[in-house]
């Protein structure tokens, strides 16, 4: 795990920014999540290229007036403007079709102020053979890139290109200790809450520096074992207790939430659970981090309230049932120290471990007691399982037919592994294998990146489109 790097699409409407971003995101859809829960116009997603991967921000809109008379910021809602000065590289997509008119000019010359480097990306250049449009150049912000983008044509020529400096995941350094991520909305009482699990004087705070968009990496010992806290309520930055120069983040809690081992999302009991806090569990969840959740400022709410609350709970949490949910107070520190214990569990969760043979043999009783139904005549056979990655934990089930497997049942079998192996606070990943000879090649463990390349193969698969007609695109795209 590392930090991801963000990636900013700007450009005016329609221009086709969705629809790259949809290019960009097809490989993980589920992560794309709107969190900002204030507009619609804004997305998130999780992008991955070969071994990088990377946050991408689609702003909306800006620049929607064309006479280029007015100032920037007037087209930017406060959100677009955040997420423009917290990415790291700037996609900036223009109509290669309708040709370069006063808002490009406009927001090129804004671009050119942030000092950070920019793409620029001729979208609906349907003509195999075309060029990027050469009036593009007078924006002065290097050569466009050709793209028709509803066909992915130059997606993985831009790939390529955007991700040659991010790091993989193998070279980062890793800190030491369980990384605890404390995320949620502004005022839920993160910050209290953070100086709670910290105490007040055995802290050392290392002020990493960085941009305002970084989380504060606070690393500290707990009975023993070593944690380190991401606070993205920057309550320790500079060692201000008493002020905070933060403000609420989507960019930041998304790399929090990524870079965590188990994340604590804060809830505020006297505003109710809201979309925003489910989008952010959600995005927790697909992105395979462990999770508590701590509703927070039990202590000011009346007994109606509370039971108001608890229904509540049940029927927006019914999703997350193997999530511990707690009831606490940060400002008096009740139910605080409970969380702890849940987060070791999630953890532990998170990493188990089991052999080839146990597991195999917790799956061969689960289809005992429940056979897989047939298909075509022929019943679907479940062979072996093992274990194919922690943090989320994954479990590679081989056999034949499973690509028939019928969804309820796949949700059968996690829920068999779930209880067996009292897993609790993570999501588990149940992936199939079509294996007719399984034991032909059994010693074949299937890594993360070998996962990563059969996907790679099914998307080329999918994407293929013929090479001989289209010298503007590279044969980078093919790569996709
Ligand atoms: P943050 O923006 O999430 O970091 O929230 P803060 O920690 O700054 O808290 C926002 C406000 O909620 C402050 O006025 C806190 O005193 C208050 N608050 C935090 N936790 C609790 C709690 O458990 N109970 C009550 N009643 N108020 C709390």
């Amino acid at each position: 795990m590392s930090i991801k790097p963000v990636v900013a699409l700007i450009g005016r409407p329609n221009v086709g920014k969705s629809t790259l971003f949809n290019q960009f995101t097809k490989s993980r859809q589920a992560l794309v999540a709107d969190l900002s829960g204030l507009t619609r116009d804004r997305q998130y997603g999780d992008a991955t290229y070969e071994d990088k991967s990377f946050i991408v921000v689609d702003t909306g809109g800006i620049g929607e007036a064309d006479d280029g008379s007015g100032n920037i910021d007037d087209y930017m809602s406060e959100q677009s403007h955040t997420a423009i000065h917290e990415a790291d590289i700037i996609v900036f997509v223009v109509d290669a079709r309708a040709g370069m008119i006063g808002a490009d000019a406009e927001i090129g010359k804004f671009l050119h102020t942030l000092g950070k480097p920019v793409y620029v990306v001729a979208n609906k250049v349907d003509g195999a053979h075309d060029a990027a449009p050469a009036e593009f150049y007078a924006l002065g912000l290097g050569e466009p890139y050709p793209m028709a983008a509803s066909h992915g044509r130059g997606v993985g020529n831009l790939l390529e290109v955007l991700t040659a400096d991010m790091p993989t995941q193998e070279n980062v350094v890793e800190p030491k200790g369980l990384k605890l991520a404390i995320i949620g909305r502004p005022n839920v009482g993160k910050s209290t809450l953070v100086n709670r699990l910290l105490g007040e004087d055995r802290v050392v705070v290392f002020d990493m520096p960085g941009t305002t968009r970084d989380s504060i990496y606070i690393p500290y010992t707990r009975e023993g074992r070593d944690y380190v806290l991401i606070d993205t309520a920057g309550v320790r930055r500079r060692g201000r207790i008493d002020e905070k120069v933060e403000k609420f983040s989507v960019i930041k809690t998304l790399q929090a939430i990524d870079d965590s081992n188990v994340t604590v999302i804060v809830i505020d009991a006297q505003e109710g659970i809201v979309d925003q806090d489910l989008h952010m569990i959600g995005y927790a969840l697909d992105a395979g981090r462990a999770l508590v959740v701590a509703i927070n400022k039990w202590d000011g709410l009346t007994a109606d309230q509370k039971n108001y609350i608890k229904i509540e709970m049940d029927r927006r949490f019914n999703f997350i049932s193997y999530v511990k949910v707690h009831q606490i107070s940060a400002l008096h520190g009740t139910g605080v120290g409970n969380l702890y214990p849940s987060i070791l569990r999630a953890y532990q969760s998170s990493m188990f471990e089991v052999s080839t043979n146990r597991l195999t043999q917790i799956l061969q009783d689960a289809v005992t007691a429940n056979p897989p139904p047939t298909v075509a005549g022929r019943r679907i056979k479940l062979r072996f399982a093992h274990i194919g990655g922690h943090n989320p934990p994954v479990i590679v089930i081989h056999g034949n037919q499973t690509s028939s497997l019928p969804k309820s049942y796949q949700r059968y079998l996690e829920n068999q592994f779930r209880q067996v192996f009292k897993l609790e606070g993570t999501p588990l990943n149940v992936i199939f294998k079509q294996n007719d000879n399984p034991y032909a090649n059994k010693s074949d463990t299937p890594t993360k990146a070998k996962a990563q390349q059969l996907r790679q193969r099914e998307r080329n698969r999918a994407q293929k489109f013929t090479t001989k007609d289209k010298p503007r695109f590279t044969n980078k795209d093919k790569k996709r």
